[in-house]
């Protein structure tokens, strides 16, 4: 039986919370029993955001990630509180409002902290990937509708094709894979991997000139690992660097004009070689 499961790009995401505004808007002061009670308006959040910033200025990146319900194949809330987390065929859990009121317990069912306490209503709660509008025929639940870049899509595939999708694109969880979650992000690198970045120029009549298409070759341990070419302002970046893996030299040639190359170390920050000059 094929499966919903969520797909996110931390590429394409801008951060602009329509996402979040849309789960608020959907389910504050809405009551879609039995699948759900209102969401509270304030401090309760079914989708939460985080954000991560690398480099420093000029260099540098911010990325975000939605983070919601995992709706777990092998769901611990589910082994934690039988009666009231329930698995549907479709792969979507629900936690049901009648078992949730009253019953703050549940909020700790969840390892991963998807659970919430719903003050107004006094009821623990957590995503139902919109199961209401899914069940009148919608193929997305709001968020992933609302989000201008599709950014987040929402796949509907048996486990063998989406495992093939994960392997595929590259895909990773943000919770152990015992507990098969159904939420999987690509370009997770912006949140835990460290980029090499700088820029390339020369000298023309003692003017500083961008090295634009210059050939940038990335070098550990004698042997090339990626190559790229400066853009228009002489800019380059090699991504995904693990941390403290050590030395890297950055070997840049601009035909016609001369090279250069400068050694680094990564360890647990990106680095920015500045501007460099090929002479
Ligand atoms: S993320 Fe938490 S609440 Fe959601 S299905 Fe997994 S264990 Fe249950
Ligand atoms: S709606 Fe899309 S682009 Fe906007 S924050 Fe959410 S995931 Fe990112």
């Amino acid at each position: 039986m094929k499966k919903w499961h969520i797909v996110f790009d931390a590429d394409k995401c801008i951060g602009c919370y329509s996402c979040l505004l849309s789960c608020k808007d959907e389910h504050v002061g809405n009551c879609w029993l039995p699948y759900a009670d209102r969401q509270q308006k304030k401090d309760q959040k079914w989708i939460g955001m985080e954000r991560k910033e690398r480099g420093a200025y000029p260099r540098m990146d911010l990325a975000y990630r939605p983070t919601l319900c995992n709706h777990c194949g092998n769901a611990p809330c589910v082994k934690n509180a039988p009666d009231a987390f329930k698995k549907r065929e479709d792969g979507i859990v629900i936690l049901d409002p009648a078992h949730a009121q009253g019953a703050p317990e549940l909020v700790k069912a969840c390892p991963y902290g998807r659970v919430s306490w719903n003050e107004e209503i006094g009821a623990a709660q957590k995503c139902t990937l919109c199961a209401h509008l899914i069940d009148e025929g919608w193929q997305e639940p709001r968020c992933v509708q609302a989000c201008p870049l599709k950014a987040l899509r929402a796949v509907k595939l048996e486990d063998p094709q989406f495992e093939k999708l994960v392997a595929d694109k590259g895909l990773r969880a943000l919770i152990p894979e015992s507990s098969r979650p159904r939420v999987y992000y690509k370009n997770l690198h912006r949140f835990d991997k460290h980029f090499i970045a700088g820029e390339i120029a020369y000298l023309e009549n003692d003017e500083d000139v961008c090295a634009k298409n210059a050939d940038i070759r990335l070098v550990k341990d004698g042997a090339e690992c990626a190559r790229t070419k400066t853009n228009p302002y002489g800019d380059f970046r090699f991504d995904a660097l693990e941390s403290a893996s050590g030395e890297y030299t950055v070997e840049a040639e601009l035909p016609g004009r001369g090279n250069v190359s400068v050694t680094v170390r990564v360890e647990d920050a990106c680095v920015d070689i500045g501007t460099v000059y090929v002479t």
